[in-house]
């Protein structure tokens, strides 16, 4: 029994060893590389490097790269916005993506927080049996909304903005401190 305790002892060691010794790589950048080969050659030198937004979701603690010239696949943006609490993933409308990112540039932003993407009716079901402001046929529901951020700008002036893209529902959340938009209807709503 000593001896197999000092054995696991020794592996969590030498575990502990590897990870330490493992040079440090952002997981953003470990993704980038890992998919270099589709981008095809690096571009040549003297060349402006792409403009990237950077996406951060903030449940799942992931980052996408978005290359204005060169966006994401539909596979890899459907991923990131996945539902957090069933893992489930679906179909997004790809206008989303472009509205964060257009909101980005045009406050010269190089950074977007999504608080909300997809939403499994059964987790939508949940946060509205908790009593959570969450509409019964949510727009998340269906692939069609993303809720988000700008560090460093107001939620008031983000609003202003999205209600300028008339892309369709438009929702202010002044105490979570985030803007709705979806593909829905155009309406305009105030939550908390
Ligand atoms: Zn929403």
């Amino acid at each position: 029994m000593k001896l197999a305790s000092f054995a696991l002892g020794a592996l969590l060691l030498s575990t502990a060893t590897a990870v330490a010794d493992a040079p440090y790589q952002p997981k953003k950048d470990r993704e980038r590389l890992g998919k270099s080969t589709k981008h095809g050659a690096p571009p040549a030198p003297g060349t402006k490097p792409a403009k990237l937004i950077n996406l951060y979701n903030q449940w799942t603690n992931d980052w996408l790269a978005v290359d204005l010239t060169d966006l994401p696949s539909g596979g890899e943006i459907d991923l990131f916005l996945r539902d957090h609490f069933t893992n489930e993933v679906t179909k997004m409308e790809p206008k989303l993506i472009g509205a964060v990112c257009a909101a980005a540039t045009d406050f010269k932003s190089d950074i977007v927080w999504v608080v909300s993407g997809f939403r499994h009716p059964k987790y939508n079901l949940m946060l509205r049996k908790k009593g959570h402001q969450v509409a019964r046929d949510s727009q998340h529901t269906h692939g069609n909304a993303v809720d988000f951020t700008i560090p460093g700008v107001t939620t008031e002036k983000l609003h202003e903005w999205a209600k300028l893209q008339k892309l369709g529902g438009v929702g202010i959340y002044l105490t979570s401190k985030f803007v709705h938009m979806d593909t829905g209807p155009i309406r305009f709503w105030e939550g908390d």
